[in-house]
């Protein structure tokens, strides 16, 4: 991907050497394919060139001592990243909807050697509706969404710093179905700019039943 320009960063390319996928997908042989693939509860790990794209994307949010927030927390291969280029004093919280996944994503990050990184707080993983944010932990420098909601959820938007960023897959409510990034940002103000960055295909950001029945 360095070769490539898709990371021009070396923060991102640090961090993203630093995170063996293999801990994070359900098939080894499969983990260094540039492709999404199923981590089961009908969720997804996104393709590497997404993740890439997320953090070169958030960058000047996310620094060492950076606070982030990851909605639709899956894997936890983005906790782990994210962690990379905002350690040591930085901090990351994830939040995902399904219990069995947060417990996989920290079993996951854990093989990943982040263990101490959980036990000490600098990576905090937790069951949640992810539209509300984590108020108690806010606000974030960035926001990265890792499904595509219907719109920007508002507690989102107010539990971004001023200034901070945020990465976020929306449907199109226009009938097209399409999903865009759109990257948030909130100036030193207060004000809120939106700007249309690429198509995409993720998981939808939605209640906990529709997307799984247990
Ligand atoms: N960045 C993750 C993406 C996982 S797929 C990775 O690459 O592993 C998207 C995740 O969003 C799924 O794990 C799904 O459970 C979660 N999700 C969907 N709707 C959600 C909601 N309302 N609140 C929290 N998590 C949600």
């Amino acid at each position: 991907m360095r070769s490539a320009s898709l990371i021009t960063s070396s923060l991102v390319c640090s961090a993203m050497t630093s995170v063996d996928r293999a801990n994070y997908v359900p098939t080894p042989s499969r983990a260094y394919q540039d492709s999404p693939q199923p981590i089961g509860y009908g969720a997804t790990i996104s393709a590497p060139h997404m993740h890439a794209h997320a953090a070169e994307n958030l960058l000047p949010f996310l620094q060492p001592g950076s606070k982030v927030l990851d909605v639709g927390s899956g894997s936890g291969y983005t906790l782990a990243i994210f962690h990379h280029m905002v350690k040591p004093s930085g901090k990351v919280v994830g939040v995902d909807h399904i219990q069995e996944l947060v417990d996989k994503a920290n079993a996951n990050l854990r093989k990943d050697g982040l263990g101490e990184a959980l036990e000490g707080g600098s990576v905090f993983n937790v069951c949640g509706d992810g539209r509300k944010g984590w108020e108690s932990e806010a606000p974030f420098d960035a926001i990265h969404v890792g499904a595509a909601a219907p719109g920007i959820p508002q507690p989102l938007i107010d539990q971004l710093k001023a200034p901070g960023r945020m990465f976020i897959p929306v449907e199109e409510q226009d009938g097209s179905g399409e999903q865009n990034i759109w990257q948030v940002d909130k100036a030193p103000d207060g004000s809120v700019s939106k700007e249309k960055i690429c198509g995409v295909m993720y998981v939808p950001l939605t209640d906990r039943e529709r997307q799984w029945r247990t």
